[in-house]
């Protein structure tokens, strides 16, 4: 049986409600809209729809890297789909989608790295749904600038890019990733103007309290500005082991700690995804 060991209480899995969120599931099935939310079985689903919040991946489903935590796909990913931007855009007006996440799998076989279809994704949704916010969560374009300057021109409410973990598990979380390349990506966005800039740490993974709170300091070093940590979850047998269910008081305490170094916005908890209230990460 997997998973192999119970999961804490706080981590059970609310059912998602509501009629808003009832509305869309019947939406999303009708059309095949691709969302993470519903692809991932994301436990926030009911709130975060019920709230106008949903998450999109472009650029197709099969990533070149093999994170060691993530359930995307890898290998040769498909041919690029040049109507992708106005299908996601189309997707954000059926589904009445207020503020919209943006995400991608690594597309490193790329010569632009995938910046295009990124550009032109949001261009689309902000012509198609003008009142839409967004939110960009970025892959680290190999920390290239000229990549990095093509979603900083279009501007987005919101860009964030996951450090996913501490240093000293990075090479084993995200082999293909570097924990520097990741901060400076960061700081060169803020610098750069970008009204928002957000990262996220995934709590479980081996990681020690003091490990937890340094990354913290080099996060707020990188000037972000908006901070999401939460517990990882195994999505398969081959994925790497959870090696410890975080307390909720444990997450209250990093979320103090990120409070006081300075952070705008804390968003901290078992179930916490990146895009978790991520409509509260804009003001
Ligand atoms: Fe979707 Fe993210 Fe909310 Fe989960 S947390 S339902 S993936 S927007
Ligand atoms: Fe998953 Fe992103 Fe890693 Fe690809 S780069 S395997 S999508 S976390």
């Amino acid at each position: 049986v997997f998973p192999p060991t119970p999961k804490p209480k706080w981590l059970r899995v609310k059912l998602p409600v509501g009629q808003k969120y009832t509305e869309l599931r019947g939406l999303v099935d009708k059309y095949k809209l691709n969302t993470i939310c519903a692809s991932g079985s994301c436990p926030n689903m009911g709130e975060c729809w019920g709230e106008g919040t949903a998450t999109f991946m472009i650029l197709g489903n099969i990533c070149t890297r093999s994170c060691g935590f993530c359930g995307v796909k890898t290998g040769r990913p498909e041919n690029v789909d040049w109507e992708e931007p106005e299908k996601v855009a189309r997707s954000i007006k059926i589904m009445n989608i207020k503020h919209a996440v943006i995400t991608s799998v690594d597309r490193d076989d790329l010569k632009d790295m995938g910046t295009i279809i990124w550009a032109e994704t949001v261009k689309a949704i902000r012509r198609m749904n003008p009142k839409t916010t967004l939110e960009t969560l970025i892959p680290d374009f190999q920390g290239s600038e000229k990549h990095l300057d093509k979603i900083i021109e279009v501007a987005p409410e919101v860009v964030s890019h996951n450090i996913e973990t501490v240093r000293r598990l990075t090479r084993e979380v995200r082999i293909q990733a570097k924990y520097d390349r990741s901060l400076a990506v960061l700081k060169y966005l803020k610098e750069q103007g970008l009204n928002r800039t957000k990262s996220g740490i995934m709590l479980g993974l081996g990681e020690t309290e003091e490990e937890v709170i340094q990354t913290l300091h080099d996060l707020k070093d990188a000037k972000v500005d908006v901070v999401t940590i939460g517990q990882y979850l195994q999505p398969s047998k081959k994925h790497l082991p959870v090696k410890e269910f975080i307390t909720p008081e444990q997450f209250a305490k990093y979320e103090k700690i990120g409070k006081e170094l300075g952070f705008i916005h804390v968003e901290s908890g078992p179930l916490v995804r990146s895009s978790y209230h991520a409509e509260k990460h804009i003001h």
